[in-house]
């Protein structure tokens, strides 16, 4: 960039020296004019000719090299050299943007360790994060980035996790705690064993995510590169019939002045305007989007977004915690300790959000050698050989399929029956929790004008009525398996209109398949779960419904910065092409019209960068 900005300078000073001073032999002049003109444009001129013999003819480089040697041609020699000059300097702009909104969103995802601290032979060892292995242990320092996936076996403190999820509130983690790399270590000394290899570590997929991102292309961008392709050879192919066909009908007008009408014709109409701007736009608002914790796979999905009309919520672990705590026991023919024991070991494999409170309140430690033969029935339960014992443990839907007779439960909560050895033995009651930004999101949904809210679930029609009344939203589906939910959201997505989208939100725990046949899937919590950041478009990383209105609000700033850029370079560019036509603009002005609506356009994408995290 320097070299460039270097190179415009002299040539500029050049092209001033002959425009001021009227040299006696006027040779001296053109001479100056030409150097200045190689100086700035040899490059163009090169690179137009390489891109003929690689058949992209109709570029701008192409454009510009013909309409100033035709300047040249007609004698025009100032305005050729300006003309290569002001685009030169509209060039040198560009790049400057599009490193600063690299650059800018390269510093948020500024998460990549450098080094891992392993701990080996009681020695420490700096080493490469890719080098280390699962179970090696590694040293954290205050200050440093938690370099792998791991687990807190000593020491205790307050991880910065507001590169991976926006959120400023340090965590606070002690030995036991899953922690993610990609966090910052604020405040005191970690030792961790690590879990995940650095290719499967959080922070490997996160980066992966965002820089793939901006290969799959949004509908706009794929209509702009296509419109280039035509609207360049039919610009061309008017600026020839504007030199040819008018001094052949008004026989009193000059060549010349026709041919420089065309060759500012051909100034004008290059489109680098839009070509730059539009994927501008689109790379700025998946990296204000991906400030806030929201990683969106690609410009089509931030595209689609915008155009939310159904948002289809799962609840467990989406609109409520997840986090069920245990309340009442009911057993039958066993002690209570043993009811909770058998159905904590059988769930202990499982990460459903039940699984993990069941194992939470047994609260003692699980020894996995007397589990086998374990299974997940989706949407049901679970089941496994505990001690020798078969364990069943799910809802009424599980009992009714293995036969086994019991005893219904009439309590207000999520019931779990379970079966030892297919004899019924009691039920326990948990509830859970409705998050705190629920009732809002879907508040503010509808006022972002979303047309309907649906709650999907697998739990019990009584629960789920219970929270949706809560929440106010429109319809509620219960007692679903995740292939009801599946079959549900292909009616619903028939249900929208033609350029509607359905938005499916799940907290990606055998909502998978759900996740992939809405228009938009977005998982939530992505610190934890690689199956949702597998299966979904968008990723949440924190676990606030919230998000989702964000989400919607950024991908409609977004189409709105896009729409404008649109628009106002074609007017533009449309006002100044008649305008040249009938000869009311000379080539300088065309110059300025075309660096200044490129400059105007990248300046109003930069804005999508500076998002603004929702008030609660
Ligand atoms: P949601 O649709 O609310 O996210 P799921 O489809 O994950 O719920 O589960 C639906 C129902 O299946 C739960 O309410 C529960 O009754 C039962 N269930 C699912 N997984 C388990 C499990 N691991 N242990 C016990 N019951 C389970
Ligand atoms: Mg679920």
């Amino acid at each position: 960039m320097k070299k460039r900005t270097i190179k415009i300078i002299i040539a500029f000073i050049l092209f001033l020296v002959s425009l001021v001073i009227s040299f006696e032999n006027v040779w001296i002049n053109s001479i100056l004019y030409i150097i200045s003109y190689l100086i700035v444009g040899l490059d163009i001129v090169i690179k137009a000719v390489r891109n003929i013999f690689r058949g992209k003819i109709f570029d701008e480089n192409f454009l510009m090299t013909i309409a100033t040697i035709g300047a040249f041609a007609i004698g025009e020699f100032p305005e050729a050299v300006a003309v290569m000059l002001f685009y030169q300097v509209g060039e040198l702009f560009q790049s400057y943007a599009v490193d600063k909104s690299r650059k800018s969103i390269a510093s948020l995802m500024d998460i990549r360790p450098d080094f891992a601290n392993l701990k080996k032979d009681g020695k420490i060892e700096k080493c490469d994060p890719e080098e280390i292995n699962i179970e090696d242990i590694i040293i954290i320092k205050p200050g440093e980035k938690v370099p792998l996936d791991g687990t807190v076996i000593d020491g205790n403190s307050m991880l910065d996790t507001s590169a991976l999820t926006g959120e400023s509130i340090p965590r606070e983690v002690t030995v036991g705690d899953d922690i993610l790399s990609g966090c910052i270590n604020q405040t005191g000394l970690l030792e961790v064993k690590v879990t995940k290899k650095f290719g499967e570590s959080t922070v490997s997929k996160i980066l992966d995510l965002v820089e793939n991102a901006s290969s799959k292309k949004s509908k706009s961008e794929n209509f702009i590169s296509k419109f280039a392709k035509y609207y360049t050879p039919i610009v061309v192919v008017i600026a020839i019939l504007l030199a040819i066909i008018p001094p052949i009908i008004f026989k009193e007008t000059e060549f010349t002045e026709w041919l420089y009408r065309a060759l500012t014709f051909l100034v004008v109409s290059c489109p680098c305007a839009l070509v730059i701007s539009i994927p501008l736009g689109f790379f700025g608002g998946i990296g204000g989007a991906s400030k806030l914790g929201i990683l969106v796979k690609g410009s089509n999905y931030l595209e689609a977004l915008s155009n939310t009309e159904i948002v289809v919520f799962d609840k467990t672990g989406t609109l409520t915690e997840g986090v069920f705590e245990v309340q009442k026991i009911n057993p039958v023919d066993i002690s209570k300790e043993d009811l909770i024991k058998y159905a904590a070991y059988a769930e202990s494999f499982s990460n459903h959000p039940i699984a993990i409170s069941l194992i939470k309140a047994y609260g003692k430690s699980i020894d996995s050698k007397i589990i086998s033969e374990t299974s997940e029935l989706s949407g049901l339960g679970v089941n496994a050989i505990v001690d020798g014992k078969n364990i069943l443990v799910g809802n009424e839907k599980l009992m009714k399929e293995k036969n086994i007779t019991y005893e219904k439960c009439n309590e207000i909560g999520t019931i779990l029956y379970v079966a030892i050895d297919n004899k019924f033995v009691g039920t326990i009651t948990i509830s859970d929790k409705i998050k705190v930004d629920a009732k809002d999101s879907i508040e503010r949904l509808k006022r972002n004008n979303v047309k309907k809210t649906i709650m999907l679930t697998g739990d019990k029609i009584k629960v789920a009525e219970n929270v949706a009344s809560k929440l106010n939203i429109d319809e509620v589906y219960a007692e679903l398996l995740p292939s009801d939910k599946v079959e549900k959201v292909e009616e619903l997505i028939k249900m929208k209109s033609d350029n509607g989208k359905l938005a499916f939100v799940g907290d990606g725990i055998n909502d998978a398949p759900v996740l992939a046949i809405s228009d938009i899937g977005i998982a939530m919590g992505g610190l934890g779960s690689d199956a949702a950041i597998e299966a979904a478009d968008v990723v949440l990383m924190t676990d606030e419904p919230s998000k989702v209105v964000d989400a919607i609000k950024i991908s409609r700033k977004t189409m709105r910065i896009v729409k404008q850029n649109i628009i106002f370079a074609i007017s533009i560019k449309i006002l100044v092409l008649i305008l040249s036509a009938f000869g009311l603009s000379n080539m300088w002005e065309a110059v300025f019209a075309d660096v200044g609506v490129s400059v105007l356009a990248i300046l109003n994408s930069l804005r999508v960068l500076r998002v603004k995290k929702s008030k609660k």
